[in-house]
């Protein structure tokens, strides 16, 4: 290894980053269901929008809005609008004329940028771990270890994927030897891989976490389970929500995200962020996103009905357990597997033209559209059939 490098980063494992969606094997189109992204591109209309924007209004000389002035109000209506929907566990009634301000937003390139920088925020150098509950997105582990902050793993129920609360609150109380004190709890409402939110009990006991932990809520498929925890950032200055115009708004290409929080703890990721994090083509496109949000936004309607309707066909392959889900993703697991089943069945998916992903010892499947769908489980059945057990 080079001298001058870190020598924890020869351990690292870096996130394996999508190659771009080409063709399989045999030359026909993969159906990229690996990813959680949007089966739907943006309507033509609203592409030629964006194409007409960059020909008359966008100056390719120029620096971006560095202080994303337009878009954040944009966002702030919609954080606003979204927090009709609620969490069941929740009966607070904050006055409608609190809300969020354009003082609550920051916006990232992505929501990993958030991430990182809530980490640079909250544990460099040395004085704060993380905590995750297994099986998770794998960026909150990926991004501290390259920060070199510790990261403190706990699991969660086989049956729910309830986080096993007990382990966590032992850490938080009792960091593991040589440990600095847990400083950020990450959670995923709803979670991937496993595609359950979180649960009353869950949240009461995030509730309960005391205010020198910052307690982040992941959002970024809360448009598929119209669940949000969005009302407790009013209330709880250690609470920050992160989500992301990457899934439900069919923006990946553009890498935004935003978080929402406490005035002050946003004052700091305004300050932790590049200058022009934000391209000006995909503040465009954002705002683009947000002006025609009700069309875009049918795409979730047909995303749900697909879903439960997938998921009723998996649910009758007895080889497979498919876990509920309220996101865009299902989660099945093989009755009886080792890694290498499900590698098997990963390359013979592969082989027959859909792309998924093995992870949390579990397949996630992203929802496609109909005819996707319907490849899937075609597909999923004929290769179980050949499967050597
Ligand atoms: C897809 C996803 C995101 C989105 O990340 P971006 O960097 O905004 O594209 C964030 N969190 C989770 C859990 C995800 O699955």
């Amino acid at each position: 290894m080079l001298p001058f490098l870190r020598t924890d980063l020869a351990q690292t494992i870096g996130y394996k980053p999508n190659p771009g969606h080409g063709s399989c094997p045999h030359d026909r189109p993969l159906d990229a269901l690996d990813t959680n992204e949007s089966p739907f591109d943006l309507p033509a209309a609203l592409k030629q929008t964006l194409a007409t924007a960059y020909q008359t209004e966008i100056q390719t000389n120029r620096y971006p809005d560095g202080s994303h002035q337009l878009l954040k109000t944009w966002v702030q209506d919609y954080v606003n609008e979204s927090r009709q929907y609620g969490h069941p566990a929740l009966k607070t009634n904050p006055s409608p004329s609190q809300g969020f301000g354009v003082e609550h937003l920051s916006l990232g390139n992505g929501s990993d940028e958030l991430i990182r920088s809530l980490l640079i925020a909250t544990c460099l150098p040395q004085c704060g771990s993380v905590l995750v509950a297994d099986p998770t997105f794998s960026m909150y582990g990926i991004l501290a270890e390259s920060l070199g902050i510790p990261v403190v793993r706990v699991g969660r129920n086989p049956d729910d994927f309830a986080i096993d609360w007990m382990m966590a609150q032992e850490a938080i109380d009792r960091p593991p030897a040589g440990f600095p004190p847990v400083r950020i709890v990450f959670m995923v409402h709803p979670n991937s891989p496993t595609a359950n939110g979180l649960s009353e009990a869950e949240v009461r006991w995030l509730e309960s976490i005391p205010e020198e932990v910052l307690v982040v809520i992941d959002e970024a498929y809360f448009e598929f389970s119209q669940s949000t925890l969005i009302d407790q950032v009013l209330e709880r200055s250690n609470w920050v929500i992160t989500r992301t115009f990457s899934k439900a708004f069919r923006l990946a290409a553009h890498r935004v995200g935003y978080a929402v929080g406490h005035p002050e703890l946003i004052a700091v990721l305004e300050k932790l962020r590049l200058p022009y994090n934000l391209p000006t083509f995909s503040q465009t496109a954002a705002i683009v996103a947000l002006q025609h949000r009700t069309q875009i936004l049918e795409g979730v309607t047909a995303i749900i009905a697909e879903r439960d309707r997938l998921t009723q066909v998996l649910k009758a392959i007895p080889a497979l357990h498919c876990y509920p889900t309220v996101g865009n993703f299902l989660f099945v697991r093989l009755r009886q597997a080792s890694p290498e089943h499900y590698q098997y069945v990963l390359e013979q998916l592969h082989d027959r033209g859909t792309l998924i992903r093995y992870t949390g010892h579990g397949l996630r499947i992203t929802i496609g559209d109909e005819a996707m769908n319907h490849r899937t489980s075609d597909r999923l059945q004929a290769v179980l059939k050949t499967l050597p057990f």
